[in-house]
């Protein structure tokens, strides 16, 4: 056996399980079939991050997958977001101007 470049890791679900990080997206399959399902929530970036439900929000905010898979697809919203703003900054403006307006000639 020469797998020394596998990092052993510890099983989510069993700590007493150290499993090499070759073998361990295969491990949680199968380890997980012995919890409910909803036991461990999958993180959204990366399929081997299980966590209960009281660290899946600390863990989201902090996963490390989280730059590298946010930075390829999360242009697009925020452009989607500016144009919005423009158009209601546009609309505001001429409602402004008509009540003032009116209000000056009586
Ligand atoms: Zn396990
Ligand atoms: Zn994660």
């Amino acid at each position: 056996m020469n797998s020394n470049n596998d990092e052993v890791l510890h099983c989510p679900y069993n700590k007493y399980h150290r499993i090499a990080s070759s073998k361990f997206q295969r491990h949680l399959v199968k380890c997980e079939k012995n919890f409910p399902s909803d036991y461990k929530v999958i993180c959204p970036y990366n399929a081997t991050h299980r966590l209960s439900k009281s660290e899946i929000e600390e863990h989201i905010n902090t996963c490390p997958m989280r730059r590298i898979v946010e930075g390829s697809y999360i242009r697009p919203p925020t452009t989607h977001g500016m144009i919005r703003s423009e158009q209601n900054d546009s609309t505001s403006q001429i409602d402004y101007n008509s009540y003032w307006g009116s209000q000056e000639e009586i």
